[in-house]
C-alpha cells in the first residue's frame, strides 16, 4: 500500500510523484503510509508501527525514514543526504506536530521525539538510538511549566544530553558517569533516584561543560539541527563493527541498510503511574505459553529495562510469583516490592493482554513487544517476530498448528534448520549434577548445560577459544561489544540483567547457554575473580551452567545425549511428511550409525573404511601391509618387465618375502573388516549403505614423528631406520594431489580385494543388507572400468563361495573435476553418483583442505567469497562442476542416482541446491541429519 495522497494525486500528478523516490513515510492512527509487506523499505520495525496503528492499537505517531535514504546516505553522503529529504521531513514533522498537538523545538507544549534504528532483519542493540530529543533549556522550561514535574524534565534531559553525547558526538559513557558520580558523591547519595531536580539541573549543567571541554563545541540546542544530526548517527551506526559482526554472524546480507524510526515520545519515566517494559507473548526461551511473559519497570524510560541496571518486574501474577520463589523472595516482599502489572496496573494490564492475543494472531507468530505506560495510557512502541531458542522454535511452531493459528507447512518453514543442533547436543547427566557443588542460581536466560574455564572479557574468551579452550564468558553485564566473545562462548554468566537483557537476548539468538542475573556474584574485572559467599573463582577456573535452571556449579559437570521427542519429533515428522530428497548419514562405526538412524538417517551415504584401519590392534597389521607394500609393486613391476629366466627367479625369491607379508596383513585385516561391516548393516537394519574404498595417502597411517616411529619399530619388532625409509619413500610434496584414491585400488589390487570381500561376506551373513561400493578420486572411466572388473570378479567369487546372490550396486565419487566433465563416459560404468564436494572445492577452486584457512577468512570478509566455500558449497563455481556433471551423468542415465557425501550436504543451502538440480539425497554427519531433513523439507515447499 503507497502513501494515501499519491493514490489519490491526479494521473499527470502521480506519474510525476512517482518518479521521485519517496523517502519519509508517516505512520499514526488511521494515516499510515506503509504497511507491513513494505519490511524491505521501512524496515521491521517501521513497517510494524504502520501496521500496529493500522490495526487501531495505541501507537505514537512518528515517521519513518527509509532504508533506500540510508543507502542514499552511503552513496552521496551525509550533507547531500539531508538536502534530499529535508522537504519530506520537515512535512512529516508538521503533520506530526498536528497529530499530537505539540510543536518541535518550542514550547508551551514541546514535541520530542525518539530516533531509532530498523533494518529489515531485526538486530537487537546493534546500532544506535536517542530518546528525548528536542529537549533544550527552552523547551525545559515549557516542560516544566506544563508539566509541573521539574525533576522529571531535568532527569528526561540529563538522558538526552548523556544518549546524544554518546551516540552522536562520541563522548565516552565513563566521562558522564564521572560527572553524575561527583554531583552523587557531594550530596552523599548512593542510588540515581535520590536526584532531586536541582541536583539533575547541575548534572546538566556538568554534562553541558564537559561536553564543549571534550568536542570543543556547545552541546546542540536548536532541535532540528538534533534531528539532523540523530539520523545520521543512526544511519552510520548500520555500518558500526558490532553491527556489521552480528549480520556476519547471523548471516543477514543483502540489505539497503537501516531505516530511522522517528516517533513522538511518550514517557514512562513521568511517575509513578507511568511504566515501560517488554513482553513476549510465549516465552522465548521454552516456547510455553502459561502466562504473558514479560518485564516491566514503574518509572522508567525504555532502555532501563533492556540495559539489565534495574531488576525488573514481572508482567502477571503467576509469573511473579514463580519469580519470586526462584529467587527465595517472600510473597510479602513480592507484592510490596516487586508487584506484577496485573497487580500494580490492572486495568492497562488488561488492555495489554488483549493486545498481546490480538498481535500474535495478526502476525500468526510469537511477537516481542514493546510497551510504554504513561500517566495511565498504554502505547505500543513496537512488535517484531521474537528471537527464540531452537527448544522455543519448535514448541511455538507445534503448538501454532495444534492451535490452528498456523498450518504444518507453515510450521516447517518456521524453524531454522541450523538452529536444531542446539537441541541435538548434551545436557547435563542428572546424577552428575545433582553432585556438583553449587555455587548460586541466576535466571535461565538461555537453555542448555555449558562447562567452561572462566573468562572475564570478550579479547581473551576469542582468544582462548582460538587455542582451543571451552570458556565461560563471565560478565557484570553484557553490552553489544561483547558479541564476539560471546559467540565463541561455551555460556555466558551475568551478575546482573533480567531475562530480556542483552545478554539473554543475544543468547537465546545464538543458541548459547545463558545465567543473567546471578545478584549473589560479585565479579571482579581488576582482580579477575568471581566471589560467591566464602568462594572465590579465578580466571581459568572450571564453571559450569544450567540455562535451564539458572543452576552455577563450581568445577566441571558431566553431560548427556538430550531427548528427541515431544514438538522436536513433531517436527521432524512434519519435515519428513513434505520433504521429498533422501537425508543419509556419512558414518563409520555401528556406534555412529546408530545414532544417526536415531536422527533419523535413511541410510548410509559415505563409510570412509580408513577410519576403520585406526582402530585398536589393528593399525599394526594395515602398517605391516604398507611396510612392504611399495617393495611388493616395484618388485611385481620389474617381473612383468623382465624376460630373463635367472633374473626372474631372482626376483621371484626377492618378492617371496615382503609379498607373503603383505598378504598376511591382508588377511589379518579381512575378519576385522568383515565384521565392522556386520555391525554396521546390522544397525542399519535393512537400509543402503555406501562404502567407500580406502581413499588416503598411505603415509598418512605411519608416524610422521621420530618419538611414533621408535614406539612402531618397538610394537612390531622392526629396524626403525626401515620405518623411516619407508615413511621418506611415501613422502610427496602434495599429497592430496598424490597417491590416494582409486589410484592406491589400482596400484595394490589386493586391498581392494579384501576390502570388497568383506563387503560382500558381510552381505551375505546379515539378512537385508544393502551395500553399495563407492570408488573414490576417479577422474577417468577407465580408472572406474578396472577397479570395477576386481569388484566383480571378486563379488562372483564371494556369490560362488556362500552360494548367494548378491545385489550391490557399484558407483563413485565425483570430486575429481576432470570426473565432472567427463561425467557422461563415467555414468555408463557407475551406477551412482556420490559428490565428493570437499575434494571437488580443493580442485576446483585450488584452495587445499588443509592450508587455505590461513586466507579464506579475509577472503569471505572482503567479499570474493561469500561463504567458505569449504562449509558453504560454491555455488557459482563448484555448483556449477555439480550441475555439469550431472547433466552429463544423466544424459546417459536417466535415472542414475546421485547424492552428496561432502561436508556440504548438512548445509541448509547447500541442501537446496542439490534438491533444486534433482539429487536423490544428501549425506552428512550424524548431528546434521536433523538439520538436512528439515533443510529439504524446506526446499521442497519453497519451489
Ligand atoms: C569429499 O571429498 O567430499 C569426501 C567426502 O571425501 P573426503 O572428505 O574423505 O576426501
Ligand atoms: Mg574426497
Amino acid at each position: 500500500m503507497r502513501a494515501k495522497s499519491v493514490k489519490k494525486a491526479a494521473p499527470a500528478k502521480a506519474a510525476a510523484k512517482a518518479k521521485q523516490a519517496k523517502y519519509v513515510y508517516f505512520f499514526g492512527a488511521k494515516q499510515s503510509e506503509g504497511d507491513v509487506s513494505m519490511k524491505a523499505l521501512l524496515g521491521g520495525k517501521g513497517a510494524n508501527l504502520a501496521d500496529m496503528a493500522g490495526l487501531g492499537l495505541p501507537v505514537p505517531p512518528g515517521f519513518t525514514i527509509t532504508t533506500e535514504a540510508c543507502a542514499k546516505y552511503y552513496e552521496i553522503g551525509e550533507k547531500a543526504l539531508h538536502a534530499l529529504i529535508r522537504a519530506e521531513v520537515l512535512d512529516a514533522l508538521k503533520r506530526l506536530e498536528k497529530a499530537t498537538g505539540k510543536t518541535f523545538g518550542k514550547g508551551p507544549n514541546p514535541l520530542l521525539v525518539s530516533v531509532r534504528s530498523g533494518a529489515a532483519a531485526s538486530m537487537p542493540g546493534m546500532m544506535d538510538t536517542v530518546l528525548n530529543l528536542g529537549l533544550n533549556p527552552d523547551t525545559v522550561e515549557a516542560m516544566i511549566t506544563r508539566t509541573g514535574n521539574p525533576r522529571f524534565v531535568w532527569d528526561s534531559y540529563r538522558r538526552f544530553i548523556q544518549m546524544f553525547g554518546n551516540v552522536v558526538l562520541g563522548v565516552e559513557h565513563h566521562q558522564f558517569e564521572h560527572e553524575l558520580d561527583a554531583v552523587k558523591h557531594a550530596k552523599g547519595y548512593t542510588l540515581d533516584t535520590e536526584l532531586m531536580a536541582e541536583d539533575l539541573q547541575e548534572v546538566v549543567a556538568r554534562y553541558r561543560k564537559m561536553v564543549k571541554a571534550v568536542k570543543g563545541c556547545d552541546f546542540p540546542t536548536d532541535a532540528m539541527e538534533q534531528l539532523t544530526l540523530g539520523v545520521s548517527a543512526v544511519f552510520g551506526s548500520w555500518n558500526n563493527p558490532r553491527a556489521i559482526k552480528y549480520r556476519e554472524l547471523n548471516d543477514i546480507r543483502g540489505l539497503l541498510g537501516t531505516a530511522v524510526n522517528v516517533q513522538a515520545m511518550v514517557f514512562g519515566n513521568s511517575g509513578g503511574n507511568s511504566a515501560t517494559g517488554v513482553a513476549f507473548t510465549r516465552d522465548p526461551s521454552t516456547g510455553e505459553h502459561k502466562y504473558f511473559y514479560g518485564e516491566y519497570l514503574i518509572n522508567a524510560q525504555g532502555e532501563d529495562v533492556v540495559a539489565g541496571i534495574r531488576t525488573p518486574q514481572q508482567i502477571t501474577v503467576k509469573g511473579s510469583r514463580e519469580w519470586a520463589k526462584a529467587r527465595s523472595v517472600t510473597e510479602a516482599v513480592r507484592k510490596a516490592q516487586y508487584p506484577s502489572l496485573e497487580e500494580a496496573m490492572p486495568k492497562v494490564f488488561k488492555q495489554l493482554d488483549a493486545i498481546r492475543v490480538k498481535l500474535e494472531r495478526h502476525y500468526r507468530d510469537m511477537q516481542d513487544l514493546e510497551f510504554t505506560i504513561e500517566d495511565g495510557t498504554l502505547y505500543m512502541l513496537q512488535t517484531r517476530n521474537g528471537k527464540r531458542t531452537a527448544a522455543a522454535a519448535v514448541k511455538i511452531a507445534t503448538d501454532l498448528v495444534k492451535e490452528k493459528i498456523i498450518d504444518e507447512k507453515t510450521a516447517v518453514m518456521r524453524v531454522e534448520p541450523s538452529q536444531l543442533d542446539q537441541l541435538l547436543h548434551p545436557v547435563f547427566a542428572k546424577a552428575s549434577e545433582a553432585k556438583a557443588k553449587k555455587i548460586t542460581v541466576g535466571l535461565p536466560a538461555s537453555p542448555g548445560a555449558a562447562t567452561g574455564q572462566i573468562v572475564f572479557n570478550a579479547a581473551t574468551a576469542e582468544l582462548w577459544a582460538k587455542a582451543g579452550k571451552k570458556v565461560v564468558l563471565c560478565r557484570v553485564e553484557t553490552s553489544p561489544e561483547d558479541i564476539g566473545g560471546m559467540n565463541v562462548a561455551a555460556g555466558i554468566l551475568t551478575a546482573r540483567g533480567g531475562m530480556t537483557s542483552h545478554a539473554a537476548v543475544v543468547a537465546r539468538g545464538m543458541g548459547k547457554c545463558c545465567v543473567s542475573g546471578c545478584g549473589e556474584l560479585h565479579i571482579s574485572y581488576d582482580k579477575k575473580t568471581i566471589s560467591c559467599n566464602k568462594l572465590v573463582l579465578a580466571e581459568g577456573d572450571w564453571i559450569s551452567l544450567n540455562g535451564s535452571t539458572g543452576a552455577v556449579y563450581e568445577g566441571q559437570v558431566d553431560t548427556q545425549d538430550p531427548k528427541l521427542t515431544g514438538p522436536f519429533a513433531m517436527i521432524m515428522a512434519l519435515a519428513d511428511k513434505y520433504r521429498k530428497m533422501g537425508v543419509r548419514t556419512n558414518a563409520d562405526t555401528p556406534r555412529d550409525t546408530a545414532k544417526a538412524v536415531e536422527f533419523g538417517a535413511e541410510g548410509i551415504g559415505l563409510c570412509r573404511t580408513e577410519h576403520m584401519f585406526f582402530e585398536g590392534e589393528r593399525v599394526t597389521s594395515f602398517r605391516r601391509m604398507i611396510l612392504v607394500a611399495e617393495t611388493v609393486k616395484c618388485l611385481r613391476l620389474s617381473l612383468a618387465a623382465c624376460t630373463d629366466a635367472e633374473e626372474r627367479a631372482s626376483l621371484e625369491s626377492e618378492l617371496a618375502a615382503p609379498l607373503k607379508q603383505y598378504n598376511q596383513a591382508l588377511k589379518e585385516l579381512l575378519p576385522l573388516q568383515r565384521k565392522d561391516f556386520i555391525g554396521m548393516f546390522k544397525a542399519l537394519k535393512g537400509r543402503p549403505c555406501t562404502v567407500r574404498l580406502l581413499d588416503p595417502p598411505l603415509h598418512e597411517f605411519l608416524p610422521q614423528d621420530a618419538a611414533g616411529q621408535a614406539e612402531m619399530a618397538r610394537v612390531m619388532e622392526v629396524d626403525v631406520a626401515h620405518i623411516r625409509d619407508v615413511v621418506e619413500s611415501l613422502h610427496e610434496a602434495n599429497p592430496m594431489l598424490g597417491h590416494r584414491g582409486c589410484r592406491l585400488g589400482i596400484s595394490y589390487p589386493e586391498v581392494t580385494e579384501m576390502q570388497v570381500r568383506a563387503i560382500c561376506e558381510a552381505a551375505a551373513a546379515v539378512k537385508g543388507a544393502q551395500p553399495e561400493i563407492m570408488v573414490p578420486l576417479v577422474g577417468n572411466v577407465k580408472e572406474l572400468a578396472a577397479q570395477k572388473t576386481l569388484i566383480l570378479k571378486t563379488m562372483a567369487e564371494v556369490e560362488k563361495a556362500k552360494k548367494v546372490k548378491l545385489q550391490i550396486k557399484i558407483g563413485t565419487m565425483i570430486e575429481v573435476p576432470r570426473a565432472a566433465v567427463t561425467a557422461d563416459q563415467i555414468a555408463a560404468e557407475a551406477d551412482f553418483f556420490s559428490f565428493g564436494t570437499n575434494d571437488l572445492t580443493q580442485m576446483t577452486c585450488a584452495f587445499s583442505r588443509d592450508d587455505a584457512g590461513k586466507f579464506l577468512g579475509e577472503y569471505v570478509s572482503r567479499g570474493f567469497y561469500d561463504y567458505d566455500p569449504f562449509q558453504v558449497l560454491d555455488q557459482e563455481g563448484v555448483g556449477r562442476m555439480v550441475e555439469i556433471a550431472m547433466t552429463y551423468g544423466r544424459s546417459v542415465k536417466p535415472n542414475l542416482k546421485v547424492g552428496v557425501c561432502g561436508e556440504h550436504g548438512g548445509d541448509p543451502k547447500t541442501v537446496a541446491f542439490c534438491y533444486k538440480l534433482g539429487f536423490n539425497y544428501v549425506s552428512c554427519s550424524p548431528y546434521r541429519v536433523p538439520i538436512a531433513r528439515l533443510a529439504a523439507a524446506q526446499a521442497a515447499l519453497k519451489q
